[in-house]
């Protein structure tokens, strides 16, 4: 593959200047927040496969099983001291949480505060019985404790209850999966916003503070998660894979999570594709679905292949939330020779993107990661609380978070980097 400099810059100048990008952004976020299994999600995947089938016709769709579940009911009431509702709060379940006895849950709500190990330790045997109430982190920073860790330590505690609230001042509840297998045992947990916790908080000026939460689930072990999947082989025989996951949560339209990441590689693959033929290596585009359910839909998908097939998938390229700041990190998930590309892809692209190196079990590359194949995330805000970022699994996760320049800047480091890839060694 020879060609000069300024031809790559040329290209992937157009390539930035996509014209169809935002339109196929704003169309993912039409579709809503597209909890997988709903029919927003099947919309939305209907219309992945279209566009990507506008791009190269070799386009299919694979789907894999995994364990849904849907929620029928989700309550929280707080109670006075004589056992009646003294307000009713909004909250949110988190995904596959454990029902609630009928009639509910009733019992006292013990704070934790962050709900970090030691808020644990120093509560000790007074949470057995009662129900935990910690606070939800900023995701993408290198100290988060993730909201699954603090709902197993407070399911080893004895709590009997788990409550997760939003620390942003005004935030409203948000959305997440509790974690829990099918039949695995588990505890009623759910999200609740700012003002709600404050209820609590100064509910509890007065003595301890006793809720009733009601929550009913349905098992839906039917599920299939639809995968978008263009595939076309090089030279080499090895595949450099391009994904990102089209499904999100119900709260708001998951336009940071991950309409983002979704348009962006739609776009670069509209690059990439026609230039395959030059380059040394294969392309593989993934659009995964129940990524946010504990990354099912990767997982699954990656676990089924035929071992030959997996041994060709040389490197993952996942984009997960690439907008809202403007500033972009690589996960590169214990790989540290991932550096180099993504140096080489700084330099080339004059896009500035820093790397963290251990393993981030956040998105699909981690499904990557596991089997063994060199895998990294691309991601906006790490370390940025205050960035507009702070704004993922909630009802502000909406379009107009997400600024075209941050769209557009992933965009040509999304390319340059798959370009650098699919013709180095891998
Ligand atoms: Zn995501």
């Amino acid at each position: 593959m020879i060609e000069s400099p300024s031809d790559l810059q040329t290209w992937l100048s157009h390539a930035e200047a996509d014209p169809t990008l935002m339109e196929d952004f704003q169309a993912i976020c039409g579709f809503g927040g597209r909890l997988a299994g709903t029919p927003a999600e099947a919309r939305a995947q209907d219309w992945a496969l279209e566009r990507m089938r506008a791009t190269d016709g070799r386009a299919t769709r694979v789907e894999v099983p995994y364990d849904g579940w849907s929620c029928e009911l989700s309550a929280l009431e707080l109670l006075d001291g004589s056992g009646q509702v003294s307000a009713v709060l909004r909250c949110q379940a988190l995904l596959r949480s454990a029902n609630s006895p009928d009639g509910g849950l009733e019992g006292e709500v013990l704070d934790l505060g962050e709900g970090r190990s030691e808020d644990f330790a120093r509560a000790g045997e007074r949470l057995h019985g009662r129900i935990a109430l910690v606070r939800h982190e900023y995701p993408f920073s290198s100290g988060h404790l993730h909201r699954r860790r603090k709902y197993d330590m407070a399911v080893q505690a004895g709590a009997i209850g788990f409550l997760i609230a939003n620390p942003l001042p005004g935030g409203g509840p948000l959305s997440g999966s509790s974690g829990r297998p099918v039949n695995g045992f588990g505890i009623p947990a759910a999200y609740i916003g700012d003002a709600d916790r404050n209820a609590i908080a100064q509910a509890g000026a007065y003595g301890p503070v006793h809720v009733r939460i009601r929550i009913k689930g349905e098992e839906r072990l039917d599920s299939r998660a639809a995968i978008t999947v263009l595939d076309i082989p090089g030279r080499s025989g090895q595949r450099v894979v391009l994904s990102a996951h089209l499904d999100g949560h119900d709260l708001g339209a998951s336009a940071l999570d991950n309409a983002s990441g979704v348009a962006v590689v739609l776009a670069a693959a509209r690059a990439l594709t026609p230039r395959i033929s030059q380059a040394d290596h294969g392309l593989r585009v993934c659009l995964f679905s129940a990524e946010e359910w504990a990354l099912a839909g990767s997982a699954r998908y990656l676990g089924g292949m035929d071992p030959s097939e997996r041994a060709t998938l040389a490197l993952n390229i996942n984009l997960d939330t690439v907008a809202g700041d403007d500033r972009l990190t690589a996960l590169i998930s214990d790989y540290p020779e991932l550096a180099a590309l993504i140096a080489e892809a700084s330099a080339y692209s004059g896009v500035p993107v820093d790397c963290h190196l251990p393993l981030m079990p956040n998105s699909d590359h981690a499904s990557f990661a596991h089997h063994g194949i060199p895998a990294l995330r691309l991601v906006a805000g790490f370390e940025r609380p205050e960035s507009r970022v702070r704004h993922i699994l909630s009802a502000d996760d909406q379009p107009g978070v997400v600024r075209e320049d941050e769209l557009r800047r992933a965009l040509r480091f999304t390319v340059a980097m798959s370009w650098h890839a699919l013709n180095r060694e891998i």
